[in-house]
């Protein structure tokens, strides 16, 4: 992997403010994918594919599919596939997530995108999932205003926002389906395996 231009990627996201995942984050992702020997990943919001090339760099045998609906950063993204010379392991799809029809099976599913949709893009994607899969979900704390009292947040659509992470929360508690465990890295992650 080369380094100068991941932290070219880094810089980028920093002067634009683009939301990838923060350093921890990624490292537990990294590993996650390491210690259960994850080969397929379907990401939902590339953004500039910072985290899909991150997870694509722990093996040549892994491949990732990934969903970006907003033109700048698809093609941002696409440029730095290209760059790292990963246009083989990364299938990059410019639409959104909720219109895209996929047929394959993936061990890891990472939600990353629009927070209010989340239940959406788990119940839609789920059926992608292969039997022992895992699907893991990004900011679960939303830059820790989910663990704010509502009086506290005074914007009613940050309110809403908020609601809907808590929404998800507890979909993903009461799902009998999936055990769900949150963990306190970077915005907050879930991790979700399915029972078998
Ligand atoms: N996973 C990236 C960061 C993603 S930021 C990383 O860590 O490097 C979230 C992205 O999801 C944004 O770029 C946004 O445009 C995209 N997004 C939000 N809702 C979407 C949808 N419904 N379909 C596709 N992309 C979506
Ligand atoms: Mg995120």
């Amino acid at each position: 992997m080369n380094e100068n231009i991941i932290r070219q990627i880094k810089n980028y996201a920093d002067k634009e403010n683009v939301p990838i995942m923060t350093d921890d984050g990624i490292n537990y992702l990294i590993n996650y994918i390491k210690e259960n020997a994850v080969k397929n990943i379907l990401e939902i919001g590339t953004a500039i594919g910072y985290s899909a090339i991150m997870m694509c760099s722990v093996s040549d045998d892994i491949f990732v599919t990934t969903i970006e609906r907003d033109e700048k950063r698809y093609l941002e993204a696409l440029k730095n596939i290209k760059l790292l010379g990963l246009e083989n392991r990364i299938r990059l799809i410019y639409k959104d997530a909720l219109e895209v029809v996929i047929d394959e099976k993936y061990d890891l599913i990472f939600i990353d995108a629009a927070k209010a949709q989340n239940i959406k893009f788990f119940e839609k994607f789920e059926n992608n999932l292969n039997n022992n899969g895992t699907i893991i979900t990004d900011n679960m704390n939303f830059h820790g205003l989910v663990l704010k009292n509502d009086k506290e947040i005074t914007s009613r659509n940050l309110r809403q926002l908020v609601r809907k992470v808590k929404n998800y929360k507890t979909f993903l508690e009461e799902n009998d389906k999936y055990t769900t465990e949150f963990l306190d890295i970077g915005d907050g992650v879930a991790v979700s395996k399915r029972k078998i």
